[in-house]
């Protein structure tokens, strides 16, 4: 077979098995996907220490050409389909789990040559050192691509706007002639191949980035022709998100909210909680938290039925929003108990605001529902009260307890709370 042949077929066996797992990820999860793009991973180094395959015209290109290329249109069509977010993963698990091979590698060759337990298996040191060094060289240069690919692809996006086939193929000739050119001079280093190589694999490349692109459109048109693509960002938000960077201001912005009431759920909470501390403890700043429970809600819903509870419940949260500053967070911690997090406050200023928050809602619940229901209170600050997000709602609902069990329909902190709002 000529070696044309047999590096286009091989694109096509790749593409071909990456793009269907790919297009399976509804049903199978990105799992398969990710693990397959990792394995082949580990071959495309070997073929690169070990394996040249002749090209017409004299020129000779390494055997991971097809493998390396491949990769990154994959990352590629992954990032048109996906987003930064989702595509850092496997930018930043290649890198880590090449760095532990190496790692573990040295480890093998440190503690000297292995004795041969069966007669024939001797271990190719030589190999396993050309493809430790190759490996860093090739992954640092492979973190490197990645995050040019996506970033130039972006930036493309002004000057080629209509085709997407034209754009990821000038993207992906520019990474992979860059990555030509610097892993040669590792390649040269390491195991001293020809100097047909260099043009070789480069012409190989091209014809991969050409071959590549031209299967991401056919994918694109005939497989996810309607659903959206990627839209369109900042190169800077971009790269801060590769580089697991994004602002905290954006994580404060992503919202994800419980159905029934519209606060924000226990999730975000467990995502968004512990950078809010990370944040204020940075500028010294107090953070307080309180966590609110509805009282005898259990009774409403037996007596007045599910649907009257729901509707307690949504009134609470709106009661609660219109008591607190625009940027202060109310989550749905559990069926009737929410946790409120203010930003910048006091212990003092935060207890004030929660029996403000507790005397409004007895005052609307009464007003609205036959059932007057009351809520019970416990609140905690940051740094005094606990070090961690954690600590802190154990530490307020110690509180929490402790109201509950002083007969409900009052708010607990650390001190004495003031009664000037008291009807
Ligand atoms: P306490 O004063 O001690 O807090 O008593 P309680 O009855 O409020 O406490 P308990 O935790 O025993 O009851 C909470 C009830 O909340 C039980 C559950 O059926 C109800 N619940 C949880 N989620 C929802 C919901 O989404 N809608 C409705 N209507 N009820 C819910
Ligand atoms: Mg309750
Ligand atoms: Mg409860």
């Amino acid at each position: 077979m000529s070696g044309t042949v047999l590096l286009l077929s091989q694109a096509l066996l790749y593409f071909a098995t990456m793009a269907t797992l790919f297009r399976m990820r509804d049903r199978l999860g990105l799992g398969p996907f990710l693990c397959v793009l990792g394995v082949m991973h580990f071959l495309e180094t070997y073929l690169a220490a070990v394996f040249f395959i002749e090209l017409p015209f004299g020129l000779i290109s390494p055997g991971s050409t097809v493998l390396f290329a491949g990769k990154l249109a994959i990352i590629l069509l992954f990032y048109i389909r996906e987003d930064a977010e989702t595509v850092r993963q496997p930018i930043y698990g290649l890198l880590i789990g090449n760095f532990l091979m190496v790692a573990l590698v040295t480890t093998l060759r440190i503690a000297g040559p292995p004795p041969v337990p069966l007669p024939g298996y001797n271990p190719d040191l030589v190999l396993i050192d050309q493809m430790g060094a190759l490996m860093i060289w090739g992954t640092t240069l492979l973190f490197i691509d990645a995050i040019a690919l996506i970033l130039l692809y972006e930036k493309l996006r002004s000057f080629l706007r209509r085709s997407i086939v034209l754009r990821a193929c000038v993207t992906l000739a520019v990474i992979l002639t860059f990555d030509q050119i610097f892993f040669f001079i590792g390649l040269r280093v390491v195991t001293a191949p020809p100097f047909d190589a260099l043009p070789g694999g480069w012409i190989a490349k091209i014809g991969a980035a050409v071959v590549y692109s031209a299967l991401i459109g056919l994918y694109l048109a005939f497989f996810e022709k309607n659903a959206p693509c990627v839209a369109p960002q900042a190169v800077s938000d971009i790269f801060n998100k590769l580089t697991y960077r994004q602002k905290y201001e954006e994580l404060l912005g992503r919202t994800s909210r419980d159905a029934l009431t519209g606060a924000l759920t226990r999730e975000r909470f467990e995502t968004l909680g512990p950078a809010i501390l990370r944040h204020n403890g940075a500028a010294g700043r107090p953070v307080s938290l309180a966590v609110l429970d509805v009282d005898h809600f259990k009774s409403i819903n037996d007596r007045y039925g599910h649907v009257t509870g729901d509707e307690v419940l949504q009134r609470v949260v709106e009661c609660v929003r219109s008591e607190i500053r625009a940027e202060d967070f109310v989550f749905r911690y559990g069926g009737e108990e929410f946790v409120i997090l203010w930003e910048n406050m006091t212990h003092a200023a935060a207890l004030t605001s929660a029996e403000r928050m507790r005397q409004s809602l007895h005052r609307i619940l009464a007003r609205e529902f036959e059932a007057a229901p009351t809520v019970s209170i416990g609140v905690a600050t940051f740094p005094d009260d606990a070090a961690t997000i954690r600590e802190l709602v154990a530490h307020a609902d110690g509180h929490l307890y402790e109201a509950k069990r002083q007969g409900r329909d009052r708010v607990i902190g650390n001190h004495a709370v003031s009664a000037e709002y008291d009807a």
